[in-house]
């Protein structure tokens, strides 16, 4: 019987195998066999390591050179026209990246991950076709491999269509029967795979709250699929929330399973009486897909005896709560964490033996020697958790426990006026989001001083005269407020977490972001505090080269938590708390040493909204409170600004409004000033910075397009609310791309402004 499963597998590789052959192939240094021996080389392994894991199901087709969804616009020929020519093997990998001909296909997040998956572009010249070979070649390869039960991972058509762009005058949903058709078509060739198949089809869209509008195409599509072949079973997955309206449709067909994530959805009650009415199998994701840390056994086995008393056992699989690819790969490689902390962690290699050992403990089935031992050796990592001085730190709890004040003192109109005073800008100040392009020589110095192979001073030597440099440059082109340019800084959380007690970082602790990109997220472990000042310094010495404002930078509290691996065994609001007051700390010690403006990034606040409407006011309320926290150190004087790389801020105008910062800079150069609307229609009150230019792509603005975006800008909301300055970092630019579009833009505002 099937006890357990694993709903899809990390792909990337151990060491990052499939990232560096990608990366040799694109550049011409390796043939596409080379790629595709290193491909079928981790396949085997990923399978080796699930199968002496002993997992009952393992996946097939979770393995991609880039994407899935990608994948699945080949599988089905969804390929747009001007990607149609080209043959196979360059035609996949120019949709993801571009070609010289044709620009690369849009990318954005998965659901509330930080996985981008590339964006299907479903117009109505698109003519769905079959090409199953790379699912067949796979699940050929694993049969091979291993005696254990396959399943085959596939993306949900419907879940494909509602992430699918559209033309203007074609809805992607419109063609699900269509889709549908080649679904089937797929379902009996791969029939004849085996006497019996497991299909797992992905459909997290009913997750969200676009469930409510979806619904009705379940029965439909899943009464089609279900009749493709007789020997095929079908789970219905789903992860990241409750899929509460779509369990009640999908009960309805003859599927065979249903996926449920009971980590990041814990009351389940309604999918629970639904399912048990039903002859369904219902696979219970109870090991975490999206953290870090060990499971606490005893706590999941009282989730899993609730869902006993509901679901009998011989309906009851239990595996992981998503996809693997979303956590680390492994702890194997990880030599300097302290062995204490590394002792809490569990990566997806060892979430296997978790979600192994709790099924075990689910049915009811004694633990072998090794069983034993991880279930003790987790019972201790939490204990040890609850009480290590690694973690707890009685200043930092009394500290959260005793706030009362998440205020400034002085409300925005008469903080304004003050500061107008004091700071003197004129209209239409011009400045920058903070760092300026980070060269190969900048990262070498920053990766030599790491290493130790350069002492600090030279280290402090090259990166003062980076910032001497930057000064110059900005005076140079007469922009009114500076900024020191981030040379100390590789990652805008990572700096801050480095700095922070309670934070830990892991050597090899990859998770793909998107094609060959991974990011590593800092490990926050314990209570979170500041030593000592984390950017005075440099700020400072950046002030004294220059008698214009320089404006300090830093990452705000919403942001660091979001990028970050966060403990699991404190709400989510204490820690941003406490993050909050490390920024208040630093906020205060700038503006005593003098900086007169501070932008406190927040990149990830949107990002980290819930999925569904029902939590949005309880994120809303602790992170709009957390903002507010960190800088509400700041006297009326002291300018804060924020900043957001996204424009679209139709939802959540307001909540942006009650973050009360003096100054946001935002993301609206591709969108002229359509996305500004939005603004004037609420009576913003507060400064605002559109992006005048897109930093994302290496052209240079003409002085003649930037005057044509400030005057549109100028229609929408009045001189003296309006700042000027780029779309977001120039880290990823080029120097002889950033002089002159920077010129340029002054240029235009004093056009402007005469
Ligand atoms: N201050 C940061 C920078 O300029 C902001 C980056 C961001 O918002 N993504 O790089
Ligand atoms: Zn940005």
């Amino acid at each position: 019987m099937i006890k357990n499963y694993v709903t899809g597998f990390p792909r990337i590789g151990e060491q990052r195998e499939l990232k560096k052959a990608l990366e040799e192939f694109w550049s011409g240094k390796c043939e596409l066999k080379e790629l595709e021996n290193v491909a079928k080389e981790l396949r085997a392994r990923h399978i080796k390591y699930q199968d002496e894991a002993k997992i009952d199901l393992i996946s097939v087709n979770d393995f991609s050179f880039y994407d899935i969804m990608l994948d699945n616009m080949i599988t089905f020929g969804a390929i747009p026209a001007r990607f149609r020519e080209l043959n196979a093997s360059e035609q996949y990998f120019a949709m993801a990246r571009g070609n010289k001909n044709a620009v690369a296909m849009e990318m954005t997040k998965w659901f509330n991950t930080n996985y981008h998956y590339i964006v299907p572009e479903v117009t109505n010249d698109v003519k769905f076709s079959l090409n199953p070979d790379k699912i067949i070649n796979e699940y050929k390869e694993a049969k091979a491999l291993t005696s254990k039960k396959l399943k085959i991972n596939l993306v949900g058509p419907i879940t494909f269509l509602a992430l699918s762009k559209g033309g203007f005058t074609s809805n992607p949903l419109d063609r699900l029967d269509e889709l549908v058709e080649k679904y089937t078509e797929l379902l009996k060739e791969i029939s004849k795979l085996d006497d019996e198949l497991i299909v797992q089809i992905d459909e997290p869209i009913f997750v969200t709250d676009r469930a409510a509008g979806l619904v009705k195409f379940i029965v439909p599509t899943y009464e089609k699929l279900t009749s493709a072949a007789s020997n095929i079973k079908i789970i219905f997955m789903t992860y990241f929330e409750h899929a509460t309206e779509a369990v009640k449709e999908v009960v309805k067909t003859k599927i065979w399973g249903v996926g449920l994530d009971f980590v990041h959805a814990s009351c389940q009650q309604e999918a629970l009486e639904v399912l048990k009415n039903s002859d369904k199998v219902l696979f219970a994701g109870l090991i975490d897909g999206r953290n870090v840390w060990k499971a606490n056994l005893d706590k999941k086995l009282e989730i899993a005896s609730k869902i006993k008393s509901i679901i009998p056992l011989d309906r009851l699989v239990i595996g992981t709560s998503c996809s693997l690819l979303h956590v680390p790969f492994t702890l194997k490689y990880e030599e300097k964490l302290n062995p204490e902390i590394k002792n809490w962690l569990s990566f997806a290699v060892e979430k296997l033996a978790e979600v192994r050992v709790l099924a075990n403990l689910v049915h009811e089935k004694e633990l072998c020697e090794i069983g034993n031992e991880i279930y003790k050796s987790n019972k201790e990592a939490a204990l040890t958790r609850a009480t290590s001085k690694l973690i707890n730190d009685e200043a930092v709890q009394k500290r959260v426990s005793n706030l009362t004040k998440f205020e400034r003192d002085t409300p925005y109109e008469e903080r304004i006026v003050i500061q107008r005073k004091e700071l003197d800008y004129g209209i239409l100040p011009t400045t920058t989001i903070g760092s300026f392009p980070q060269t190969t020589e900048l990262r070498q110095v920053r990766n030599a001083y790491k290493k130790g192979l350069i002492s600090k001073e030279a280290y402090e030597k090259d990166i003062k005269t980076y910032i001497d440099e930057c000064v110059a440059f900005q005076e140079e082109v007469g922009l009114d407020v500076l900024v020191h340019g981030e040379p100390e800084r590789n990652d805008m959380v990572e700096y801050f977490g480095e700095q922070l007690n309670g934070y830990a970082f892991s050597q090899n602790g990859w998770v793909q972001s998107y094609g060959s990109r991974c990011v590593k997220p800092p490990l926050l472990f314990g209570d979170v505090s500041r030593p000592k000042p984390m950017t005075v310094e440099w700020i400072t010495y950046a002030q004294s080269k220059t008698q214009k404002i320089m404006k300090g930078m830093l990452t705000g509290p919403i942001t660091i938590m979001n990028w970050s691996f966060v403990r699991d065994d404190k709400p989510r609001g204490e820690i941003a708390k406490e993050l909050a007051l490390a920024i208040y700390d630093e906020i205060d010690d700038l503006q005593n040493a003098g900086i007169k403006i501070i932008q406190v990034d927040e990149a990830a606040f949107k990002e980290g909204y819930p999925l569904r409407k029902e939590n949005i006011s309880a994120y809303e309320k602790f992170a709009v409170d957390c903002f507010k926290l960190s800088v509400s150190a700041a006297k009326a004087s002291t300018q804060i600004h924020t900043h957001m790389c996204y424009s679209e801020f139709n939802d959540i105008i307001k909540t942006i409004e009650a973050m009360d910062a003096d100054v946001i800079s935002i993301e609206t150069a591709r969108s002229g000033n359509e996305l500004l609307k939005i603004f004037k229609e609420v009576g913003y009150k507060q400064e605002v910075g559109p992006g005048v230019y897109d930093i994302h792509s290496p052209r240079i603005p003409s002085v003649e397009e930037i005057v044509k975006q400030i005057n549109d800008l100028l229609l929408v909301l009045p001189k003296e609310q309006l700042w000027i300055n780029p779309d977001c970092g120039l880290k990823t630019r080029k120097w002889e791309e950033v002089k002159p579009s920077l010129k340029n833009m002054v240029e235009a505002v004093k056009i402007v402004r005469g």
